[in-house]
């Protein structure tokens, strides 16, 4: 078997809810590495489609329009703010529809293409912490580190009621545990890198779990990892 070349990087990947983000924000803090964050991505491309009124059923136009969407990922204070088309949109992204459309898009070849060329751009430049569904498996299948983030999926409701709550947004629990339903079934089943495991991905299970305890595992593991390497 040919030696792989690893990658100095957190791939952690896991289904919509999970904390993947939280996690993954104070992983890249402890370690000093970069965060991003490539769901924003995806949520930008569903942005500006419907911006522009492209309805996210209508694949051919999706993929062509994508085209012209322009999403720069910029960093201050190692936090990522994502521009499109030259306006900062980190914080218009975050609206449940644009979630649901993002989840829709993401599974037409096009989007993850134009994706996948921002997030190997973003690795390129230095050690990064990066979270999505099939980063570990598809985007850097090479990562030094990879993580599969999982909750049962009422306690990822739970959780992201209380997200957008603590925002002032007023929500149902059992209409985002749907929609989580709904956007885990999406991603498991998509032809195009679905949502899966990675061989040599470590599984955690948050739902019983604080988000220190699951930061504490994740930083052994990463120096588990570079303690190898420098002995080598
Ligand atoms: O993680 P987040 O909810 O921000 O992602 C929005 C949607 O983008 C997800 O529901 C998922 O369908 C898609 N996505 C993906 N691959 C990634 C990151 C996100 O398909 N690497």
């Amino acid at each position: 078997m040919t030696e792989k070349k690893r990658i100095r990087a957190v791939a952690i990947d896991g289904p919509a809810g999970a904390g993947k983000s939280t996690i993954a924000k104070a992983v890249s803090r402890a370690l000093g590495w970069v965060y991003v964050d490539t769901g924003a991505m995806f949520r930008s491309m569903a942005l500006f489609l419907l911006n522009r009124n492209i309805s996210e059923w209508e694949q051919a136009e999706v993929s062509r329009a994508v085209a012209d969407a322009n999403v720069v990922l910029s960093f201050a204070d190692g936090e990522q703010r994502i521009i499109l088309n030259g306006e900062d949109v980190s914080d218009r992204i975050r609206d449940e529809r644009v979630g649901n459309a993002a989840s829709r898009i993401s599974i037409y070849p096009e989007v993850r293409e134009a994706v996948m060329k921002l997030e190997q751009n973003a690795a390129e430049k230095g050690p990064v912490v990066m979270d999505g569904r099939d980063i570990g498996t598809v985007v850097l299948p090479f990562a030094d580190t990879k993580i599969f983030l999982t909750a049962s999926a009422e306690v990822r409701a739970k959780r992201r009621a209380e997200e957008l709550r603590s925002k002032g947004e007023h929500c149902e629990t059992e209409d985002i545990l749907r929609d989580i339903r709904e956007r885990d079934e999406r991603d498991r089943s998509r032809e195009t890198a679905p949502l899966r495991q990675a061989e040599d991905a470590v599984l955690i299970d948050s739902s019983e779990l604080t988000v220190d305890e699951v930061v504490r595992r994740i930083l052994a593991l990463v120096r588990e990892r570079e303690s190898k390497e420098t002995l080598r």
